[in-house]
C-alpha cells in the first residue's frame, strides 16, 4: 500500500511518488536558490547538490556531479 497524500500534487499525470525512482521529475512548488533547496510537490525537498530529504524524514546523499568546476 502506497498511499500517502498527505501532500496534494495537483497535476496531471500525477508526479512521482517520493518512492519512485524518478521522484525528482515532480514538479517543484517551492524554489529557494538563495538557500540552495527546492520543494517538490511530492514533499521531497531537493538540495542543489542533489541531496534529497524525503517526506518521511529520510536522506538521500547527493548522487549527480556539480558541474560548476
Ligand atoms: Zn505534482
Amino acid at each position: 500500500m502506497n498511499a500517502q497524500h498527505d501532500i496534494s500534487c495537483t497535476h496531471e499525470p500525477e508526479c512521482p511518488a517520493p518512492d519512485d525512482l524518478d521522484r525528482e521529475a515532480a514538479r517543484i512548488v517551492a524554489n529557494h536558490p538563495e538557500q540552495g533547496w527546492s520543494l517538490l510537490c511530492n514533499g521531497i525537498v531537493i538540495f542543489e547538490d542533489t541531496g534529497e530529504l524525503l517526506p518521511d524524514g529520510r536522506v538521500i546523499a547527493p548522487h549527480r556531479p556539480i558541474t560548476t568546476a
